[in-house]
């Protein structure tokens, strides 16, 4: 198969990288999934990321990444950091510098391992929770940087870039994928699947842009 009609798409588990999973599945003959596993305080994160790609029959590869948990503390690993959202100016509790960085440039590896020019990740700017290798701008740089570090003509997509969540869950039921991903996504920072736990920022975030689209599309109908 060639190059053009392979795809890696980094993969969590969640509403936005499963929407970008089946986003890939529409624009790509072959897609794998690659997983980082930074001893992430819910290990139900990666089972859940498996089960998806099994049910969807994609390829599933787990990297171990948690030696960034010798660089640096943060809420997504550790039990004793309470999960927050930043006070105007600072980062949120999950931050940990440069992960973003570092992934999407292992997965690029992987992808030229795999013989695939694409990678798909879901990073978006307009939900943007104050981490600055999520922006479109980074991405852009990146995507020169990977090409010139291995010689290779990736194109890194980023189906996600300008949405809010509404128009996220919007794009899953445009491919006819919104119940599947409301229900066996993983977002929540509590670990609790689908609709979580209704509480953390990350369940807040999501409930009010399905609130906000399926109003909207009921007013359609
Ligand atoms: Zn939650």
């Amino acid at each position: 198969m060639m190059k053009e009609e392979k795809a890696v798409v980094v993969f969590s588990g969640g509403q936005d990288s499963t929407t970008c999973l089946f986003w890939a599945l529409k624009e790509f003959k072959e897609v794998y999934t690659v997983t980082f596993d930074y001893g992430q305080r819910h290990a139900a994160e990666i089972e859940c990321a498996k089960e998806i790609a099994d049910e969807l029959g994609v390829s599933f590869h787990v990297l171990d990444m948690t030696l960034i948990n010798q660089l640096s503390a943060n809420a997504l690993t550790r039990d004793d950091i309470e999960v927050k959202d930043g006070e105007e100016g600072e980062l949120p509790s999950t931050f940990v510098a440069g992960r973003n960085h570092l992934f999407l440039s292992f997965a690029a590896v992987y992808a030229r391992e795999m013989g695939a020019r694409h990678l798909i990740t879901g990073v978006c700017e307009t939900d943007f929770s104050g981490y600055p290798d999520c922006r479109d701008v980074f991405i852009k740089s990146l995507n020169v940087t990977l090409n010139l570090a291995m010689d290779e003509q990736f194109v890194i997509h980023t189906p996600l870039m300008w949405l809010n969540k509404e128009q996220t869950w919007e794009l899953a039921d445009e491919l006819d994928a919104l119940t599947f991903v409301r229900e066996k996504t993983l977002t929540c920072y509590h670990g609790v699947r689908g609709d979580g736990c209704g509480e953390c920022p990350s369940c807040i975030l999501r409930k009010n842009g399905l609130d906000a689209y399926l109003s909207k599309k009921g007013e359609q109908a």
